[in-house]
Order: structure tokens, then C-alpha cells, then sequence
């Protein structure tokens, strides 16, 4: 029989203590060929803590037009704007956009996190997928998680185009708007989240 050892049950304490208000941005890839980018993958799947599609769930199969899905309306207009002009195009590609996460209640944000650190084992792993409560982009409705990866392979060539640029390079499925993109192209990628100073609230 294992035991847990006592630090690891403080340092998990400590985690959850300190970040049990927080809001975050936290991953949730459904495309499979993203199971080794994130150990989160599987935890898309049904509701979490009873939350459902009104705190940010986001069905299976639900693209960037559905309208009446929360997680899609709730976005910014702005954005919602590109993603929908640069889904037209990648239509033509016979690419669908799906999204597996954008706008997030703080509630559903704060039971990702819960989960997260349960399956991290630590809050400094969380972190590198996860964002505090000021700075979450997916509370806001600033960030969309999409797929699947014919989606994601289409945008890392044409996204500049529309103002939609991948901000971490450990979240190739993670886009916001950055209209100065269409002249400029996009800015450099932070490695992952604890690299970018939005995230340093
Ligand atoms: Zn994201």
C-alpha cells in the first residue's frame, strides 16, 4: 500500500488555497492527435461539477457558427468576426473549424482548475496550461481553443490573414485576435502561459 507523501499533500493544499478563486485559461483539446500535447485531453468530455453549456461547455461537433451554444456567442464580436471570415475560406479546403472551448464562466474555469491540479499534482504544472482570474483571455471571450488538427494545420499558414494569431507554442489549438496581424503578421509565440506578461497579475 502507497501512502501520499505529507509534502505533496501541503504543496497541493497550498495550491488550491491559493488559487481557488482564480479564473483560467485552461486547455481542452478534443482533436486525439493532441493527447500527447496535453494530458487535459480527456477531461472535454461531459459536465463538470454540474456545470454545463451556460458556464462555457462546449458540445462535441459545435463549430465557430453555431450561434446558440454560449461558449461560441459569448465570444468577442471581433473576434467571432475572423474566425468566422477565415472559417468561410478554410471551407473551401473542405477544413471545418470546430471549437472545443472559447468564452468560460469564472465557475467553470475555477472546476477546470480544480481538476487540473488534481491531476497535476502541483499548481507550478498547472500553470503552464492555466491563467489567473484577471488575465484568462477564455473568460473574457478574448480565446478560442480549436480543431480538430486539419483546422489548426490550415490557420498555422493562413490565420495572419485575418487577424487571428496562436499565442503559445505549447497550445497550437489556443487563437486570439490581434488585428494588426493582417500588415504586420503575428507576434512571437510565448513558450506557454507562465511566459507571457498578461499572466503576471
Ligand atoms: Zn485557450
Amino acid at each position: 500500500m502507497t501512502r501520499t507523501p505529507r509534502w505533496l499533500l501541503v504543496v497541493g493544499l497550498t495550491a488550491v488555497l491559493a488559487v481557488i478563486t482564480a479564473a483560467l485559461c485552461y486547455e481542452l483539446p478534443k482533436s486525439s492527435s493532441f493527447s500527447t500535447a496535453s494530458p487535459l485531453n480527456d477531461l472535454h468530455s461531459g459536465h463538470h461539477g454540474g456545470l454545463g453549456e451556460a458556464d462555457g461547455a462546449v458540445p462535441d461537433g459545435v463549430t465557430v457558427f453555431d450561434d446558440s451554444v454560449p461558449g461560441v456567442a459569448k465570444l468577442d464580436p471581433g473576434l467571432l468576426k475572423a474566425l468566422r471570415q477565415a472559417a468561410t475560406a478554410a471551407a473551401h479546403d473542405k477544413v471545418t473549424f470546430y471549437v472545443n472551448s472559447g468564452w468560460r464562466s469564472a465557475a467553470y474555469q475555477n472546476q477546470l482548475l480544480r481538476e487540473a491540479i488534481a491531476k497535476y499534482g502541483s499548481e507550478a504544472e498547472a500553470e503552464r496550461w492555466v491563467a489567473t482570474a484577471a488575465t484568462s483571455p477564455h473568460v473574457s471571450g478574448d480565446a478560442v481553443d480549436l480543431g480538430r488538427s486539419d483546422a489548426t494545420a490550415w490557420l498555422s499558414g493562413h490565420s495572419a490573414e485575418y487577424g487571428l494569431c496562436q499565442i503559445y507554442r505549447n497550445e497550437p489549438w489556443h487563437y486570439e485576435l490581434r488585428p494588426e496581424a493582417t500588415v504586420r503578421g503575428c507576434p512571437h509565440m510565448y513558450a506557454d502561459p507562465t511566459h507571457d506578461p498578461r499572466m503576471q497579475q
